[in-house]
């Protein structure tokens, strides 16, 4: 095939994905959850409904567009193949909670224990996020807990850059069908790729940021704040009371007081 016929192609295929949200090209961006109206509250998409499809062939990769439940995304990202953590995973890890949580915390990635279980933050780090949640007078079931890559990239290496563009689809659309009131990013990679900056944690936690599903919804506020495993690594009274006040933030935007004594 031509370039110019490859690249009339590409461009007919993006249109397609836009209007219809049945495809999108690998490489290519897709219109980012914060920019595009949704299915669900945007006037653009036609309202027919379809029984979702995990098209991922070597061209393509899936349009969450037509996702409608979290359980949808869940059963794509456990067929996922986009890259090459599907191949040293046991088990692909979605993430799980409510699925209506006005409360969503975001990690950066399973490591073992989730990768044994298939659940989000179930090891070390998981009880200490555990702690953080019973600490704000919620529990786990109230919340949404998940990661910017839903594999493991073994031996606890950080996920690489096109293992993150090619997982976040899953979590804009997540957070797009949940739209949650807040939404902690644990650590540096959870905050600065749903902020799309290079920042440093330090500089970025502790304050209030817009993340925006969909032109016709409000924003949800991010709060960035250290990741549970380094409050482990790092267990000053520094680091705790740094935690603490960023939640306290949280849960005067949830309206909720911390857990009685
Ligand atoms: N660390 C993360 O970022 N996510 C998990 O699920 C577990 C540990």
């Amino acid at each position: 095939m031509s370039p110019d016929i490859k690249h009339i192609l590409v461009k007919h295929l993006e249109l397609e994905s836009f209007f219809a949200g049945d495809f999108s090209i690998r490489g290519c961006p897709r219109p980012s959850a914060s920019m595009v109206p949704s299915t669900e509250s945007g006037k653009m998409s036609p309202t027919v409904s379809r029984q979702p499809t995990l098209i991922a062939t070597e061209t393509t990769v899936p349009s969450l567009s037509s996702f409608q439940t979290l359980e949808d995304i869940a059963a794509a990202v456990r067929q996922c193949r986009l890259c090459g953590l599907a191949q040293t995973r046991t088990h692909a890890v979605p993430g799980q909670g409510n699925p209506k949580a006005r409360l969503v915390f975001v990690g950066e990635g399973p490591g073992e224990d989730e990768d044994k279980q298939g659940l989000a933050f179930v090891g070390k780090a998981g009880k200490k996020l555990t702690e953080i949640i019973a600490a704000m007078g919620l529990n786990r079931q109230e919340v949404f807990i998940c990661n910017v890559v839903k594999c493991r990239p073994s031996g606890n290496r950080d996920p690489k850059p096109d293992e993150i563009a090619q997982c976040m689809p899953y979590l804009k659309r997540q957070l797009e069908l949940i739209a949650p009131t807040v939404i902690v990013a644990l650590g540096a990679h959870a905050a600065r790729t749903l902020l799309e900056t290079d920042a440093a944690i330090g500089k970025l936690r502790g304050r209030f940021f817009e993340y925006r599903f969909s032109l016709s919804h409000p924003p949800a506020k991010l709060m960035p704040t250290y990741h549970p495993s380094y409050l482990i690594r790092n267990y000053t009274i520094e680091t705790r009371r740094r935690v603490w006040e960023d939640m306290k933030k949280v849960m005067q935007e949830l309206g909720i007081g911390p857990a009685k004594p």
